[in-house]
């Protein structure tokens, strides 16, 4: 299988203390990767440049099957999540229409792409609430589906489930996990060492600016049961279970 994502050589230094190093990371489509590491391990820093935001001093990140397309048509591919996204003021559907529009993405499939991001992040019908008067939870989930709306090959997500309360953690979980299905390599970074496992994930663990080992499998991919997967349409209907 041709890997969507491939780094080689990778130095990027931030500050003067701190030095990313990659030899070699292979990222293979519809799959999960969770990057696990200490504080300050350089988690952001590689999701960073994953998303093309930092250049590397040295080596290359290449993008196989968009080896043809601009720098620019490559970044369109892959969406950044972050830590703690800034929603716009306006409504749910104003901030999911936003990056739609600039990829001059307008009209009905506009509205149905933003109709059928919130379904998948359990959202349905929240077009037209405001993103200001939001829970935690659900700015989390608007910033997801903002992104998923874009159709991105690559959603990188920073800490996706940090804000997230321990009532509301399953759920997101069960809708995490399910994103390959749709086509998406998802790369998402976590204290929560537990969280490779539960998401059936490829735990690639980061200290100190080096990748400790090879990707490895935490579990069997899809160790959510299925049972409980077939509800991520509405994933507030598995709270408290
Ligand atoms: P993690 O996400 O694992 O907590 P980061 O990638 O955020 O780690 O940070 C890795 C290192 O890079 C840290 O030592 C941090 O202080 C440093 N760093 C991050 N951003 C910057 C910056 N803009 N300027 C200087 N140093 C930075």
């Amino acid at each position: 299988m041709e890997p969507v994502i491939c780094l080689k050589n990778i130095v990027i230094r931030q500050g003067e203390n701190f030095t990313l190093t990659i030899d070699d990371l292979q990222l293979l489509p519809h799959r999960i990767y969770v990057l696990t590491g200490p504080n300050g391990a350089g988690k952001s820093t590689l999701l960073r440049a994953l998303a093309l935001l930092m250049l590397p001093q040295q080596g290359t990140i290449r993008f196989p099957a968009a080896a043809a397309e601009t720098p620019a048509r490559q970044r369109q591919k892959i969406t950044l999540v972050e830590q703690s996204p800034y929603l716009l003021q306006g409504t749910v559907s104003d901030n999911l229409a936003f990056g739609l529009k600039l990829r001059g993405i307008r009209g009905k499939e506009q509205q149905m792409r933003i109709r059928s991001a919130l379904e998948m992040v359990g959202l349905d019908g929240f077009e037209p609430r405001k993103a200001d008067k939001l829970s935690g939870g659900e700015v989390q989930r608007v910033a997801l589906a903002r992104a998923l709306a874009l159709q991105p090959d690559v959603l990188l997500l920073d800490e996706p489930t940090g804000n997230i309360d321990s009532k509301s953690l399953h759920a997101f979980e069960i809708l995490l996990s399910r994103l390959p299905e749709f086509g998406v390599t998802v790369v998402l970074s976590t204290h929560d060492l537990s969280q490779p496992a539960r998401l059936g994930g490829e735990m690639i663990r980061i200290e100190n600016g080096r990748l400790l080992d090879r990707p490895h499998w935490a579990s069997e991919p899809g160790d959510l049961k299925q049972t409980e997967k077939k509800l991520w349409l509405n994933p507030l209907n598995v709270q408290g279970r």
